[in-house]
């Protein structure tokens, strides 16, 4: 960026310098060329009153006089009435054609005066003419040699040149200067990002940008944090059942089993080994549906249709725990991934057979309101505390650990569940009271 700017206020000098010396030079030449023309006309009027050209030749003093003149840079030449030349000051007379074709003589019989420039061969020089009827209707013709604007400009290149190196010196200090004051507030900015006592904001028009940036690093910190407790919460949850399947296989490898236990342990081995299963197979699960950029199968499909089957599926699990589970429901539209709303409703209906006393109720019912298809999974099980009811949506986040675990449960459940809903932006709430039952509904 600094160099950026550097490099755009040098290239602004520079076209500021050469435009402004372009432009000097030709308003400058042409108030010289003004000039000129006007001295021509002075020094014709001159001559012509001065009397010179009334007779028919003109005697050796007068003639040196006039040759002198052409030192000044004034050539003067002397015509009659057919354009033969009668004296010049530069050239004998009789050595010169006919002038009666030149533009300014031409013009001068024909309407008192004329005036004409031209270029040298090589456009180094331009000679300004002028001339001018006398009264006894002979042409005194003036001429004058300058420099053209172009051999002006390539004298004058060497100087143009020092002066557009000094002015690029000046600029690049200026610009290092300026660059620094516009970048510092920035720089400073950025540097303390994160430093909320220092939210002053030079520029104005950086503070959405800052917020913005300020927002995405907390954001990141926070997923950073929670990626964090998220690990050492897998460690641990890991760590448990593998210590209970290590033990176990310890105490059969030195035979301290009785025959009776054997049938006992190896439940557990196998109870923990399964419980280890369902929370890698959650732990894969979370993964996969972080993954935002995953393709999804969206269809339009009927929510309650995916809600009977799920509870069909749980029919069995629901009668071993001595619960009932019933289903009613409309059909409602939505679209979704049918498989991401089966594992939603699996996960919400086992919570409401897991946390329920015998002979409880889980009630599955779809319907639509206000037009928007809606789930709702009750029970009148055990409830969960109202200080507890916004943290288990959390991932490993479990109200009475010891009976999750019994239950099979992971701590993962409502995080998918969440997680499903987000995707499909579904709206989840959670009603619950601690010994009456939970109501969790999701508002499509
Ligand atoms: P888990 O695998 O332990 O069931 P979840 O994420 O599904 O994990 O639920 C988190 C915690 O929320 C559970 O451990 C439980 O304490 C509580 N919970 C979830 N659903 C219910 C419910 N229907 N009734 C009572 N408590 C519930």
């Amino acid at each position: 960026m600094k160099q950026k700017i550097n490099l755009r206020l040098f290239l602004i000098a520079l076209i500021a310098v050469v435009a402004s010396t372009v432009a000097i030079t030709f308003v400058y030449y042409e108030l010289f060329s003004r000039q000129v023309r006007q001295d021509l006309k002075i020094h014709a009027e001159l001559l012509g009153d001065a009397g010179i050209f009334e007779t028919s030749s003109i005697d050796s003093d007068e003639f040196s006089k006039l040759s002198r003149l052409k030192n000044n840079n004034l050539r003067i030449t002397w015509l009659d009435w057919d354009g033969n030349v009668l004296f010049d000051n530069d050239t004998e007379a009789a050595e010169l054609e006919n002038h009666k074709d030149r533009p300014e003589v031409a013009e001068a019989i024909a309407n008192g005066e004329g005036e004409s420039v031209r270029k040298s061969a090589t456009f180094k020089l331009a000679t300004f003419y002028y001339a001018k009827k006398l009264n006894n209707n002979t042409v005194l013709r003036v001429a004058m040699q300058v420099r053209t604007v172009s051999s002006l400009f390539i004298t004058a290149a060497p100087v143009i040149f020092l002066i557009i190196i000094a002015v690029l010196a000046a600029c690049m200090v200026i610009s290092r200067m300026l660059t620094k004051t516009i970048l510092e507030p920035i720089e400073e900015m950025a540097e303390n990002l994160d430093d909320h006592s220092r939210t002053t904001v030079i520029y104005s028009e950086l503070k959405p940008f800052a917020d913005k940036i300020r927002a995405q690093h907390e954001h990141i910190l926070a997923s950073a944090e929670s990626r964090q407790d998220f690990t050492a919460n897998v460690t641990h949850e890991l760590k448990t059942p593998l210590t209970a399947i290590s033990g176990y296989a310890e105490l059969i490898e030195n035979h301290m089993i009785d025959p009776d236990q054997e049938t006992h342990i190896a439940q557990q081995i196998r109870h923990n080994a399964d419980r280890l299963l369902s929370m890698i197979n959650d732990i894969i699960r979370l993964s996969e549906l972080d993954h935002k950029e995953l393709p999804r199968n969206f269809a339009n499909v009927d929510l309650s249709e995916i809600a009977e089957e799920c509870c069909d599926n749980l029919k069995v699990a629901a009668e071993q725990a001595n619960i009932t589970l019933s289903f009613k429901g409309t059909d409602s539209f939505i679209s979704a991934d049918q498989t991401l709303i089966r594992e939603m409703i699996e996960n919400l209906v086992q919570n409401g057979i897991r946390y329920n006393h015998e002979d409880g109720h889980v009630w599955v019912e779809v319907n639509n309101e206000n037009g928007h298809p809606t789930l709702v999974v009750r029970d009148d099980g055990i409830g969960i505390p109202k200080e507890k009811q916004a943290r288990v949506f959390e991932r490993f986040y479990r109200v009475d650990k010891g009976r999750s675990r019994d239950m099979g449960g992971t701590g993962l459940g409502l995080a998918i569940v969440k997680h499903i809903a987000e995707i499909h932006n579904a709206d989840i709430k959670l009603n619950s009271i601690l010994g009456e039952g939970t109501n969790i509904k999701v508002v499509f």
